[in-house]
């Protein structure tokens, strides 16, 4: 791979600064270069700067202009469920007419459709929808995508939808993390026995999933019907005992006490539409990532949305991610995201890009190498047609990211 200098940004966003979640005051310091120059060389940045201080090292190098743009890191968009096989469009249809969920479902619509899908559909016919919502994030601005399976809820269909993100992950130039949710819901087939569910996602689907190498994290959705404190904390432990990570959906309709899961250290945990004050507290002072995901709420219609800024406030290091979903978001823009997290969640617009960028990296441990334009990282990069920062939460409901550039690739 030949060398390339991305130069004249009006503003290159570097968040560079520590290898850890930004919390407090530092979410809004976004370390601007203006007049900014990167360097890629094979796949990896080398160097950051003025455009006048790079180009004098940088002779014979493909120059790319970035005049009247705003040159950030890529995104990391760290919770999706790209792994469905059809829009659920009797849900969005009969919500909007008032329906309850068990309406929803008796209509044919619900997660019960996405599980059929899911079963009758080939890994193939999968990877191939799972690529295009791959593809449509990239073109947002999105390099780095964590990628759940969720709707086989079966051994035999858990597998094969991490098989799906596995083959969309070879035919995609972004990075993609494999998470295990067999504990999404109980499937239907077990309703009566949820607890014989949660001993085979144990003892058969994870060490299924860990041999063959297909997951590194394991998520479990810890909800009033879906799965209690206490199913979900055997989930996690057995996670932990066949070395995956961990990240959990709690939250979401009401509030479970965070503090069960601490010795899991989980990795993130998403939604946190209700939180307790102890949980504010504990979540200030772990290295859990808080991951909000405000297009949910602003899909379904709900007039409330997570405490974005009691957490930043007390110092939760916040990330946010689209929950790319066909139920209750079937959104792929980073940028949306971020709009709404500005307008609904009173995030500033520094606040929402670290969110979306470091801070997203750091729910994915990938802090290392994403999440920042600095000497020694991953080039993923988003370039988007604006000259202020500002512009990317401003402008919704279109795409001003002009190109994107994947390890380098563009
Ligand atoms: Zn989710």
């Amino acid at each position: 791979m030949s060398a390339a200098l991305l130069i004249h940004a009006s503003q290159l966003l570097t968040l560079r600064g520590d290898v850890a979640p930004r919390r407090g005051p530092a979410m809004a310091e976004l370390a601007i270069i203006e007049d900014g120059a990167v360097l890629i060389e094979n796949g990896k940045i080398t160097a950051i700067g003025t455009t006048d201080a790079l180009r004098a090292h940088s002779k014979n190098t493909e120059e790319i202009d970035c005049h009247k743009k705003v040159v950030l890191p890529g995104f990391v968009d760290s919770h999706t469920h790209p792994v469905f096989a059809a829009p659920r469009l009797i849900d969005f249809e009969r919500r909007i007419a008032g329906a309850s969920y068990e309406e929803i479902a008796a209509a044919g619509g619900g997660i019960r459709a996405s599980i059929r899908g899911v079963r009758e559909s080939s890994a193939d016919q999968l990877a191939d929808h799972v690529l295009h919502a791959f593809n449509e994030a990239s073109a947002y601005g999105t390099t780095t995508v964590e990628a759940k399976s969720g709707y086989g809820l079966d051994i035999a269909s858990e597998l094969k939808s991490l098989e799906a993100i596995q083959q969309a992950a070879q035919r995609w130039q972004g990075t993609v993390v494999p998470t295990l949710l067999g504990a999404h819901v109980v499937p239907p087939e077990f309703r009566d026995n949820p607890n014989d569910y949660v001993r085979i996602v144990c003892e058969e689907m994870l060490p299924a999933a860990t041999e063959r190498k297909l997951a590194e994290y394991v998520d479990v959705f810890c909800e009033r019907g879906a799965f209690t404190p206490e199913q979900s904390v055997r989930i996690l432990k057995a996670a932990t005992s066949h070395g995956l990570k961990t990240r959990i959906h709690v939250g979401q309709l009401t509030q479970t006490a965070l503090e069960l899961f601490a010795e899991f250290q989980p990795a993130s945990v998403d939604h946190l539409d209700h939180l307790s004050d102890a949980d504010i507290a504990w979540l200030a002072k772990s290295d859990t990532v808080a991951t909000l995901l405000p297009a949910a709420n602003y899909f379904l219609g709900l007039s409330t949305f997570p405490p974005a800024r009691k957490l930043i406030d007390a110092g939760a290091a916040v990330a946010l991610a689209t929950d790319y979903n066909p139920g209750t978001s079937p959104t792929t823009s980073m940028p949306f995201v971020m709009s709404v997290a500005s307008t609904h969640m009173k995030m500033s617009p520094a606040e929402a890009i670290t969110a979306a960028t470091i801070n997203g990296a750091c729910a994915l441990n990938l802090q290392h190498k994403k999440g920042s334009l600095e000497p020694g990282k991953d080039a993923d990069i988003a370039i988007f047609d604006a000259q202020d920062y500002r512009e990317i939460p401003y402008w919704f409901g279109v795409n001003r990211c002009s190109k994107t550039i994947l390890g380098g690739r563009y």
